[in-house]
C-alpha cells in the first residue's frame, strides 16, 4: 500500500521520468521511448491564469510594452518531455545509441487572458509573444548541451491540445529533430551545388507567378508550399534571407508589427478551414556548438532560411497506412491559396 502511494506520488510529480532517447540505427531518427504513465487530470484552477496557486515555475517574464502588449511569461512545462538537469550521457548499447532526455520544455503563456488566442490578439500582443519566444531561444542556445531549440503550438482537439489557456511550447534538445535535419541537409546540398539558398530561390519563383502566394508584404510572405503535405498547409517566411528567427526578431530592423499582423491573419484563415492545427517554427540550429562531424553548421547561415509552418488538421479519422509513408493532399496548394486569399480577413 505504502509502495503504491509512493508510486502514485512519484508519477504525479515526475510523470515522465523513465523516458530515454533512442536512435533508430537505420533512419538515424531519435525517438523518445518510455513507459508513460496516465497523468490524472489536475483538479482546480487553470495553472496559467494570474495568481494560480498551482502555477508552474516562471522562467522569464516580459512586461507590457509601449504598444500595449504583455505582460507574458515562459514557465516550466508541468509534465516536461525533457529535463534541464544532468548530462545527456550519450552511450552505446551494442550497435545502438541512447541518451538521457536532457533538454528544456517550457510553456509560453501568450496572454494573461484565458480566452484570447493568438489570432484574436492585437498586433502589439503578438509582437510581445514573438519577442519572448526569440529571447527564450537565445537564452537556451547559450547552453552548449543543446543543439536545437524550437517553438510550436498544438491547437484544437485533433492536435492533442494539452491546456485550455492560450499557450505555445518551446523545447531545447540535445539533437536536431528529424524533419529539421532533412531540411538542413537538403539546403546545405543545394547551396553546395548552386551557392544559393533554396528557400530564397523558391520564394523568388513563387513571387514571379504568385498562384500559391496568400499574402506578399514588404518583408514577409505567406504561401502554400508547392508540395504541401496536408491540405491548406501554409508557411510564413521573411523575404530577405535570414537563417535565425531569434536574431532577426531581436534586431532593430525587425518589422515585428508586419509579421504579427501576418501571423494573426494567417491563423484566422487556418481557423476558418479547420479547428485544429500544428504550428512549428524552424530556425537555425545552435551554431555556438561547432560540429566537425555534422558538417551542416559550416554554411548554415547562408543556406538555411527560417520559417513558420502551419499544418491544419482536417478530420479526425486516422489515415490508411500507405498515406503515412507517402503524403497525399486532396486539395492542391493552388486551390488552397486561392481559397485563403478569398476569405474576408482584416
Ligand atoms: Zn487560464
Ligand atoms: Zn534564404
Ligand atoms: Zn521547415
Amino acid at each position: 500500500m505504502a509502495n503504491h502511494l509512493l508510486t502514485a506520488l512519484a508519477n504525479l510529480c515526475f510523470p515522465r521520468c523513465s523516458m530515454e532517447l533512442r536512435k533508430d540505427p537505420i533512419t538515424r531518427s531519435w525517438v523518445i521511448v518510455g513507459d508513460d504513465v496516465e497523468r490524472p487530470a489536475q483538479p482546480g484552477h487553470c495553472p496559467f491564469c494570474p495568481g494560480a496557486q498551482n502555477a508552474p515555475q516562471v522562467i522569464a517574464t516580459l512586461n507590457g510594452n509601449e504598444l500595449g502588449g504583455g505582460p507574458i511569461s515562459a514557465m516550466v512545462h508541468p509534465a516536461p518531455l525533457y529535463r534541464i538537469e544532468g548530462e545527456p550521457h550519450r552511450h552505446a548499447e551494442g550497435i545502438y545509441d541512447a541518451m538521457n532526455t536532457v533538454g528544456a520544455h517550457e510553456v509560453l503563456v501568450q496572454s494573461i487572458r484565458h480566452d484570447i488566442e493568438l489570432w484574436q490578439s492585437s498586433d502589439a500582443e503578438i509582437s510581445q509573444f514573438l519577442l519572448l519566444t526569440a529571447q527564450r531561444i537565445q537564452d537556451l542556445k547559450g547552453d552548449l548541451r543543446f543543439k536545437y531549440v524550437t517553438m510550436f503550438k498544438n491547437h484544437g482537439p485533433a492536435a492533442s491540445q494539452e491546456f485550455d489557456h492560450p499557450v505555445s511550447e518551446l523545447t531545447a534538445t540535445t539533437f536536431v529533430p528529424r524533419r529539421v535535419l532533412y531540411e538542413l541537409r537538403a539546403s546545405r546540398d543545394y547551396y553546395l551545388e548552386k551557392e544559393r539558398c533554396v528557400f530564397c530561390d523558391t520564394l523568388g519563383q513563387e513571387l514571379r507567378n504568385p498562384i500559391r502566394i496568400v499574402e506578399a508584404l514588404n518583408h514577409y510572405v505567406s504561401m502554400c508550399p508547392f508540395a504541401s503535405r496536408v491540405p491548406y498547409e501554409i508557411w510564413i517566411m521573411p523575404r530577405k534571407h535570414e537563417s535565425s528567427f531569434e536574431r532577426s526578431i531581436t534586431s532593430k530592423s525587425a518589422h515585428l508589427g508586419e509579421l504579427a499582423g501576418l501571423i494573426r491573419r494567417t491563423l484566422q484563415r487556418v481557423m476558418s478551414i479547420s479547428e485544429s492545427f500544428y504550428l512549428v517554427l524552424h530556425t537555425v540550429p545552435n551554431t555556438y556548438q561547432k560540429s566537425n562531424i555534422l558538417q551542416y553548421w559550416k554554411t548554415v547561415d547562408e543556406d538555411y532560411h527560417w520559417h513558420i509552418e502551419i499544418l491544419p488538421i482536417m478530420g479526425t479519422k486516422a489515415k490508411p497506412y500507405f498515406l503515412k509513408e507517402v503524403y497525399y493532399t486532396h486539395i492542391s496548394s493552388e486551390s488552397a491559396a486561392e481559397k485563403y486569399r478569398k476569405l474576408s480577413i482584416r
